[in-house]
């Protein structure tokens, strides 16, 4: 996958070079490249922005600078950090990673004069997305949060590829609680069963755990999960943990 960063801030992608997202460069499973705005600038000051139309608080990033940085990179999916934009969750992750070639384009101040954004989305798709509903002071650190998304479901950078299936959120449920050694720590045990060997047994606590744990935490989850995957065990469970759910309506 080839991403292209486009920001007024270079610096702050340092934690990019650090950790997976550092070994996916290295292994060439991730060409990330962050480029600075003002190199296509064109006055003395290398003025990235310029006061609203209409009136109003603050600024706005201007669209030649813009223009001319997409031009530059080439033509990809653009995705723009943006409290406007569709909230960001694992599904769009899963679809952004199969993606060959990403352009984020980074506002701050007030946003990008939206001609960018239209122009753009003559030419290629864009995603407008957010990282939640509040505001930040640029779409830096919702970059960061992307691709840290992203790269994890990238082909070779996740040694165990199959803990991706149990993680929160993969398959509309959060994970059950996790424990290592040692088996006891300031009296508390880690769960007898876990200990048991009985490999049936704890892949049944565990989609119990994770059961109760999104029915308590995120109703609205267990209130979109699939009626029709949750099998006779994972009613006796919800049940018996005070979670009364509604069986599938049956057809006529
Ligand atoms: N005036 C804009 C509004 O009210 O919608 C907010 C601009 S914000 C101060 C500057 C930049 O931060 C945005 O252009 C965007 O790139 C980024 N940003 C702020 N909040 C964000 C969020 N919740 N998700 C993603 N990006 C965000």
């Amino acid at each position: 996958m080839r991403a292209d960063v486009i920001t007024i801030f270079p610096d702050y992608f340092a934690p990019l070079e650090l950790s997976l997202v550092g070994k996916a460069r290295a292994m060439g499973v991730l060409d990330l490249q962050v480029h600075d705005l003002r190199t296509w600038t064109s006055d003395v000051h290398r003025t990235v922005d310029d006061t609203p139309y209409g009136g109003g608080p603050g600024m706005v990033m201007r669209p030649e600078p813009w223009g001319q940085a997409l031009e530059a990179v080439g033509d990809g999916t653009l995705i723009v950090p943006s409290p406007v934009g569709k909230p960001f969750t694992q599904a769009d992750a899963y679809e952004i990673a199969g993606l060959d070639h990403l352009i984020f384009a980074c506002g701050r101040y007030e946003g990008i004069d939206q001609r960018v954004i239209d122009e753009a989305a003559a030419r290629m798709p864009v995603r407008e997305i957010s990282l939640g509903d509040y505001v930040l002071f640029g779409g830096e650190v919702a970059v960061i949060v992307i691709m840290e998304a992203v790269t994890r479901l990238l082909p070779g950078v996740l040694g165990n590829a199959s803990s991706l299936d149990e993680e929160s959120h993969a398959a509309g449920l959060l994970e059950a609680p996790v424990y290592t050694k040692p088996a006891s720590w300031r009296d508390r045990e880690v769960p007898e069963i876990l200990r048991s060997g009985d490999h049936g047994k704890i892949a049944r606590w565990r989609r119990d755990q994770s059961l109760l744990r999104t029915a308590a935490r995120r109703p609205d989850m267990m209130a979109s999960y699939p009626r029709e995957s949750l099998d006779k065990a994972d009613r006796k469970a919800l049940d018996e943990g005070g979670f009364r759910i509604t069986p599938p309506a049956v057809a006529e």
